[in-house]
């Protein structure tokens, strides 16, 4: 038996071998270590281990965390996989490489102009509502074309789609939707799967996983 070291050596076991399953390349799997509410200590053995892509879900906690971490290591990569209000987005464009939160005409607009205000495009994944659940955010599917096509007319990169299915309920089938959904629109990314399932969403086509508890152990607890 081989025993993966580390919890990052673990996760990427576990995904080469889903990879394997499913005839798919681990190159075409980025794996974004989900750092939210964890402090820079708790992300500095992951940086020596070699991670690049990391996960926040609130801009302004990713400000006071990311610019000294950064200057480290100069070649990370962040990711905003949280919902987004409009008047953080030229914030949002300053500081993260990709945005995985963009559900909603008023966003489109709003992230339009701070790209260009910044001189900066920032690949968005459009974030899916395939559960039918308001309180995650997530464009609810039927006006899913119309926000693909104010994206590409506000000359927003679309890098491909997002979902947060319901928790507790077999994740698969909504994984398998948003590669079809992904596929009808000739979209490549599919930002699918976290700590519970990210598995079953890399053999269903994810090619980013969004992985927190798996890496980090449980998310500190607000007092
Ligand atoms: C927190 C979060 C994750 C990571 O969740 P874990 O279960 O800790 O892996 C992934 N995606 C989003 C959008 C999140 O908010």
């Amino acid at each position: 038996m081989e025993k993966a070291q580390t919890p990052l050596q673990d996760v990427q076991a576990n995904i080469a071998k889903s990879c394997a399953i499913a005839r798919r390349e681990p190159e075409d799997v980025t794996l974004i270590a989900v750092s939210k509410m964890h402090p820079a200590e708790a992300i500095e053995p992951l940086l020596r281990e070699g991670q690049r892509h990391f996960g926040e879900n609130r801009v302004q906690e990713a400000q006071g965390k990311w610019p000294a971490l950064r200057e480290a290591h100069p070649a990370v990569q962040l990711h905003l996989i949280g919902q987004l209000q409009s008047n953080k987005a030229e914030d949002a464009v300053a500081l993260f490489d990709a945005i995985h939160s963009l559900d909603r005409p008023s966003l489109v607009k709003a992230l339009a102009k701070a790209m260009d205000k910044r001189d900066r495009r920032v690949p968005c994944f459009v974030q899916v509502d395939v559960g039918e659940e308001d309180q995650k955010g997530g464009c609810p599917v039927a006006e899913l074309p119309a926000l693909l096509e104010q994206a590409r007319d506000a000359d927003i990169p679309v890098a491909g789609l997002m979902c947060i299915p319901p928790f507790e309920i077999e994740a698969a089938p909504f994984f398998a939707f948003l590669d079809k959904l992904a596929r009808d629109h000739g979209l490549d990314g599919r930002s699918m799967g976290m700590s519970g399932d990210y598995e079953t969403a890399v053999r269903l086509g994810a090619t980013h996983v969004r992985v927190g508890t798996a890496l980090f152990g449980a998310r500190p607890v607000l007092k």
